[in-house]
């Protein structure tokens, strides 16, 4: 059973059930931690921590964790489509 987590598509939310899919790596944060992966399908930010389980970030918070975003983006070469909205918490 999939859950599409809030914020993310079936594809990159399945992956950490079937392993399938996995999100493009954009960088690591050593301040956080953390890996950022982004999702070719739907554009989400996901923040994958060492010692935290994997959670979608808006782009805001994906720049605050990796300040050379954009530049690692470029670099990538990949036209990523913008990420759905993120559900406000709270
Ligand atoms: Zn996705």
């Amino acid at each position: 059973m999939t859950v599409t987590r809030p914020g993310a598509c079936e594809i990159c939310s399945a992956f950490w059930v079937t392993g399938l899919g996995r999100a493009e790596t954009i960088g690591s944060s050593d301040g956080f931690m953390a890996e950022i992966r982004r999702c070719r399908n739907c554009g989400a930010y996901w923040e994958v921590g060492a010692f935290s389980l994997p959670r979608v970030i808006s782009r805001a918070q994906a720049e605050v964790e990796l300040p050379d975003l954009e530049a690692l983006e470029r670099d990538l070469g990949i036209a990523f489509p913008e990420p759905p909205d993120l559900p406000s918490r709270g």
